[in-house]
């Protein structure tokens, strides 16, 4: 039997990230990996162009995620700006795009990955080493025994990298309910006339909850940066749990406001002066001020408007109907596209794990890092900076011991 002082499981940006800082102090470490090769995941993010962290100031940042005081301190052990260097310490740059998100400057994840491989010279790898089971004096797979074990195996979303749901099994940790999370919505209603069109800065509701963003129409529903990161906060407060291996039957409304600059009010008071002054003007050319160009004729035809209509024809019925539905255009949506779904809503209970070490504290000397937790953020660079960071103090407090 193989002994090491520390055995990572997965080699994601998490376990990777994990592995590098516990061989730092001169700890023996295997990182075992189910496939041939590592950081499947990582090589897809961002459309292949890696949105590697968001540079908001780490308080700031820490706001965008439902769990941020269990993530307060991974967060400020190991930095946005830290990791930044810590790519940079090996020659690689980094552009900034909207809303602080950062990529490589090169703009592809395989460089990324090729960095995070550079640094783990001092750990063993095991390619294509599924751990099956752990027993509880940490012999793995009846093959390595190790002194602590750090479990990075990810969530469950896009299980060709190598997710899978058998993983919150390996231990005995209490694990919450797992879900979609940054997941197109499928709509009722057949979208493909008006798939490609995007509906920027509406508000999209559900229920109370609301988020300010893009909307893109697409064959099957609806999806872009807004919906997606609503998901979240949908899965989140609906009931279902992919470990019980049940089918996902999920029917809920959400809404859009199409017109979040004006209050109701104000749009009424603003039409009846304009349905006067441009009585001639057709209704559809009217809403181009309004509406992104191509939704028009779909929006008004999903209201029973006629938007060959003049201005000064629209009685107050349809004017009503109309103020109605651009600050509350529903959609009843039957399910998320979960093979679109970018991470796992929910995973090993956070009420188990030290927020300081990520230490288990049911089970000493197991540690946890990355999606596995029941950690998640909404898109734009949240994501992967839960994975290094989790990792980083993974791998510092494994190692230090
Ligand atoms: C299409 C897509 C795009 C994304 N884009 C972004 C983005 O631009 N920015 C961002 O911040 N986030 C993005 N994300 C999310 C981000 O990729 C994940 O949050 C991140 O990869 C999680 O890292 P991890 O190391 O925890 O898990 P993973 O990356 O999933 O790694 C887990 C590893 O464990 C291995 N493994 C699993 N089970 C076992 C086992 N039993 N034995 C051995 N090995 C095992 C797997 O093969 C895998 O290599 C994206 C996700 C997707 C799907």
């Amino acid at each position: 039997m193989e002994e090491y002082d520390i055995a990572v499981i997965g080699g994601g940006p998490a376990g990777i990230m994990a592995a590098i800082v516990a061989s730092r102090n001169s700890k023996s470490v295997i990182l075992l990996e189910k496939n041939p090769d590592l950081g499947r995941k990582l090589l897809m993010t961002g459309g292949g162009r890696c949105n590697i962290t968001n540079l908001k100031p780490i308080k700031k940042l820490l706001n965008f995620y439902p769990q941020k005081n269990f993530l307060k301190h991974s967060f400020f052990t190991f930095t946005n700006e830290m990791l930044l260097s810590f790519f940079e310490d090996k020659g690689m740059n980094f552009i900034e795009e909207d809303d602080n998100r950062i990529f490589p400057q090169s703009e592809k994840s395989g460089d990324v990955l090729k960095v995070l491989i550079d640094y783990l010279d001092d750990v063993v790898i095991s390619y294509n080493f599924e751990v099956k089971n752990i027993t509880e004096d940490f012999i793995i797979n009846d093959k390595i025994k190790a002194n602590k074990i750090i479990i990075a195996t990810g969530g469950v979303t896009y299980p060709h990298t190598g997710c899978n749901i058998k993983n919150y099994y390996l231990t005995s940790q209490p694990v919450t309910d797992i879900k979609y999370g940054l997941s197109p919505l499928i709509t009722k209603k057949d979208l493909s006339d008006i798939a490609g069109i995007t509906l920027y800065d509406v508000v999209i509701s559900y229920n109370k909850n609301k988020v300010k963003g893009n909307v893109l129409f697409s064959h099957v529903g609806l999806t872009g940066p807004g919906i997606i990161n609503l998901s979240n906060v949908i899965s989140e407060s609906i009931t279902y749990n992919l470990l019980d291996g049940e089918a996902l039957d999920v029917n809920f409304e959400i809404s859009i406001d199409l017109c979040p600059d004006f209050t109701r009010e104000e749009l009424n008071e603003k039409f009846t002066s304009d349905f006067q002054v441009k009585g001639k003007t057709m209704l559809k050319n009217y809403l181009k001020r309004f509406l992104t160009n191509g939704f028009i004729d779909f929006f008004l035809n999903e209201i029973n408007l006629d938007g060959e209509t003049q201005l000064s024809r629209v009685n107050k019925k349809s004017k009503n109907r109309l103020i109605e539905n651009l600050k509350r255009f529903a959609f009843e949506i039957t399910g998320f596209n979960k093979d679109l779904s970018k991470v796992t809503v929910g995973g090993v209970d956070l009420a188990n794990v030290n927020p300081k070490t990520m230490e288990s504290t049911i089970t000493p000397n197991l540690y946890f890092a990355g999606e596995v937790l029941d950690l998640h953020g909404p898109t734009g660079g949240y994501n992967l900076q839960i994975a290094f960071s989790t990792g980083y103090l993974a791998g510092l407090s494994a190692g230090e011991k």
